[in-house]
C-alpha cells in the first residue's frame, strides 16, 4: 500500500475517532485499538481501505439477502429520487411505491395478513407493535390487556420499547428498562440451558414458561406475546421442534396476541418469504426490515393480520403513531425492485432447496472440530459453539474470550462471522453460490484451527 494511501486511512480513523460514536460500542477502547474502513462491496464480498477481500458471512447485520452490488436498485433509488424524493403518508396523501410495496409484501405474507404499516427501522416497527396492541384492547373494551410477555436473551431493537421488549440483561442495567408493562420468560437455548433434559422436553418446559406467566399475570392483563423465530442476535437460537407446537397451543388456549419477530428472518432466510410460513405459525403481527431492502436503504413495518387491522379501521378512529418516513418513497421503490430480484432469482427457493440444505450439511462437517460443541442452523443461518472440552461439553471461561478470538482469526483468514459470547454465527446474503459455501466452510475451519492455536498460546 503506497504511504499517502495510508495516511487517507490514518486520517480518517483519526477523525472517526474524534467525531463519530459508534453504535453498541465501548468508544474509549475503539479508540485504542482503530476501526477497519470498509470501502466497497460486490456479490457476497467486502473490501477494507487497504484492500483486503473478507467473504461476509453476515451479510452486513443480517440484511443484505441480495447480495451487494446490485446496479438495479441504485437505479430505481435514482428515478424515485428524481420524480419524488418524498412525501409523507399523513393527511389524506399517498403515492404509488408505498401503495405497491404494501400490496406486494400482502400477497406475499401469510394469507390471513393484508395491511402493512410501514416504519424506519425495526426498533420503530417493534414500537408501533407496543402500541398497536395496546390500542387493539382498548379498542376491543379489555384495557387491562396491557402486558406484553417476551423472552430473556431476545433481541427487538435498541428504542425504549425495543430494548425493553427485548431481553439483553446488559441492555436493560443501562436507563432503568424495561419500562413497566414488559416481563420476560426463560429463553428455548438448549445447548446453553437445558443439556441437563432431551431437547423435546426442554422445549415443552420452556414454552410453558409462557402459559405459567399468563396464569401468574391473569389473562385479563396480558395484552401479546412477542418472539423472533429464532433468536438471532441472542445466538441463532432455534427451540427444539416441540417448542412451537405449545406455544400455539398455550396462543389459542388464552386470549392473547402474537408478534412474530421477523426483521432478521423475514424476505426469505428460512427458504420462505417469512419464517412464519416455514414453521406453521400464525401470527397477528409480523415485524419487517432488513431484507427487506436489503439494506441498501433504511425501512421497517408491521404486517398486521385482518383480526388487529379490522378492530383498528372500523372501530379505531385516529391511530395516532406514524413516521415522518413512513412509507417513504424512495426507500419503497428500494424494497420493490430488492423483492423484484428475490422473485426473479427465485432466491427464496433456492433457499429451501438447493443452497439452505447445502449450507447446513456443509457447516455440520465443522462439528468434527476439536472446538466444537454443537453445530445448528437452518435456511440461511448458523451457530457454531465453541467449547473447552469436546467431551464433557465445558465452556471456556470468560476470560479466555474464545468467541472474540476466533472473531479475528476469521478476518485473519478472510471470512466476517459474529460472536456471540462463544457462539460463533452466520447469515450469509441469499444469493451465495455452492462454490461460495464451500469457501466460506473452509475459511471457518480454518479460523477455528487458528483459534485453537491462538487459546494454547495465551494458556502458555
Ligand atoms: N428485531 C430483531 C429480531 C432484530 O434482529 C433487530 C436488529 N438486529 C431489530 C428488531 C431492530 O432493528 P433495527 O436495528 O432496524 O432497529
Amino acid at each position: 500500500m503506497q504511504q499517502q494511501q495510508q495516511d487517507t486511512i490514518s486520517a480518517l480513523q483519526a477523525m472517526d475517532a474524534a467525531h463519530h460514536l459508534h453504535p453498541f460500542t465501548d468508544s474509549a477502547d475503539l479508540a485504542k485499538r482503530g476501526t477497519r474502513v470498509i470501502e466497497r462491496a460486490e456479490g457476497v464480498y467486502i473490501w477494507d481501505a487497504k484492500g483486503n477481500k473478507l467473504l461476509d458471512a453476515m451479510a452486513g447485520l443480517w440484511c443484505v439477502n441480495v447480495g451487494y452490488g446490485r446496479k438495479s436498485i441504485a437505479d430505481a433509488a435514482y428515478a424515485q429520487l428524481q420524480t419524488l424524493p418524498f412525501y409523507n403518508n399523513f393527511f389524506q396523501c399517498t403515492h404509488e411505491p408505498a401503495i405497491r410495496l404494501a400490496s406486494k409484501i400482502a400477497s406475499l405474507a401469510p394469507g390471513h395478513m393484508n395491511r402493512v404499516f410501514f416504519t424506519g427501522s425495526g426498533s420503530e416497527a417493534n414500537d408501533t407493535n407496543l402500541r398497536m396492541v395496546r390500542r387493539y384492547w382498548d379498542l376491543k373494551g379489555m384495557p387491562s390487556k396491557k402486558t406484553i410477555i417476551s423472552r430473556k436473551n431476545a433481541y427487538h431493537g435498541s428504542t425504549v420499547a425495543g430494548a425493553s421488549l427485548g431481553g439483553m440483561g446488559f441492555m436493560h442495567q443501562q436507563g432503568d428498562l424495561p419500562i413497566p408493562g414488559i416481563v420476560h420468560i426463560d429463553q428455548p437455548y438448549w445447548f446453553g440451558e437445558g443439556r441437563d433434559m432431551s431437547p423435546e422436553a426442554f422445549g415443552i418446559k420452556t414454552a410453558q414458561a409462557l402459559e405459567a406467566k399468563i396464569l401468574e399475570l391473569g389473562e385479563d392483563k396480558v395484552a401479546a406475546f412477542i418472539a423472533e423465530p429464532f433468536q438471532g442476535a441472542g445466538g441463532v437460537i432455534i427451540p427444539p421442534d416441540s417448542y412451537w407446537n405449545e406455544i400455539k397451543r398455550i396462543l389459542e388456549k388464552y386470549n392473547i396476541l402474537f408478534i412474530l419477530d421477523e426483521v432478521i428472518s423475514g424476505f426469505g432466510r428460512t427458504g420462505n418469504w417469512f419464517a412464519a410460513q416455514t414453521l406453521g405459525l400464525k401470527p397477528d403481527l409480523i415485524t419487517i426490515a432488513k431484507g427487506m431492502t436489503s439494506g441498501y436503504i433504511p425501512m421497517g413495518g408491521v404486517i398486521v393480520s385482518d383480526r388487529v387491522a379490522d378492530v383498528l379501521i372500523s372501530d379505531g378512529g385516529e391511530f395516532a403513531h406514524g413516521f415522518t418516513y413512513s412509507g417513504h418513497p424512495v426507500a419503497a421503490a428500494v424494497a420493490l425492485e430488492n423483492i423484484r430480484i428475490l422473485e426473479e432469482e427465485r432466491l427464496v427457493d433456492k433457499v429451501r432447496t438447493d443452497t439452505g440444505p447445502y449450507l447446513q450439511d456443509r457447516l455440520q462437517t465443522l462439528s468434527a472440530h476439536p472446538l466444537v460443541g454443537e453445530v445448528r442452523g437452518m435456511g440461511m443461518v448458523g451457530a457454531i459453539e465453541l467449547v473447552a472440552d469436546k467431551h464433557s461439553m465445558v465452556r471456556f471461561g470468560s476470560e479466555i474470550s474464545a468467541g472474540m478470538l476466533c472473531r479475528e482469526a476469521c478476518i485473519e483468514s478472510g471470512l466476517v462471522m459474529r460472536a456471540v459470547g462463544d457462539t460463533m454465527i452466520i447469515s450469509p446474503p441469499l444469493c451465495i453460490t455452492r462454490d461460495e459455501i464451500d469457501e466460506l466452510i473452509f475459511k471457518a475451519s480454518q479460523a477455528l484451527s487458528l483459534t485453537l492455536e491462538k487459546i494454547a498460546a495465551r494458556g502458555n
